[in-house]
């Protein structure tokens, strides 16, 4: 059987322009795209006036297959709707068991993790560090910095995601800013 091979090939990430290349699939969550994610509604509603790019993030284009390796650079910038960090929308992946792994390129935030059954895990992120997402493991970034949190992930390639309870009720861990510190607070919805 003679196999049809995907060409190997190389993506470059300038992590001071902010740019991969080749660009892949860019796709750029503005606050308009997400407004319900953030807990303080009138924080929310007056910062939507001026409607910020909260992330974005730029897909490698590698086939929805499982053999393959789906990756992607994430990139959100500094800021805060009322106390709360930009952050990204955050999800599970649509075949649950499915793991991701995080390399942090620069900047530092949270990755804030969830279970099914709402078990709740953070791991600090800083530049080089490593994070793992087990399988069945929901994920948000949260940029707790003054610079862009710039993030490489890798997970298995017909993974898809499920954005579910989290675009209904945010996730049970909240990250919060509170006379200056940084402060995971539980989320009063669940
Ligand atoms: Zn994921």
């Amino acid at each position: 059987m003679k196999l049809n091979y995907f060409e190997p090939f190389n993506s470059y990430i300038d992590l001071e322009k902010m740019e991969l290349n080749p660009e892949g699939d860019l796709i750029i969550r503005k606050l308009s795209d997400m407004v319900d994610s953030f807990q303080d509604k009138e924080a929310a509603k007056e910062a939507l006036k001026g409607n910020p790019t909260i992330y974005k993030f730029y897909n490698v284009q590698i086939p929805e297959e499982d053999g393959h390796l789906q990756h992607c650079i994430s990139m959100i910038f500094p800021g805060k709707i009322g106390n709360e960090y930009y952050m990204t929308k955050g999800h599970f992946h649509k075949i649950k068991d499915t793991a991701e792994v995080y390399l942090t390129l620069k900047g530092k935030g949270k990755l804030v993790m969830q279970t099914p059954d709402q078990k709740s895990k953070v791991l600090d992120m800083r530049q080089r560090s490593i994070s793992y997402i087990p399988p069945y493991w929901a994920h948000r970034t949260v940029n707790t910095g003054d610079e862009p949190l710039i993030i490489l992930g890798v997970y298995r390639g017909d993974a898809g995601h499920n954005y579910g309870i989290i675009e209904e009720k945010g996730m049970a861990t909240l990250v919060l800013e509170k006379n200056g510190e940084v402060v995971l607070e539980g989320n009063p919805h669940y």
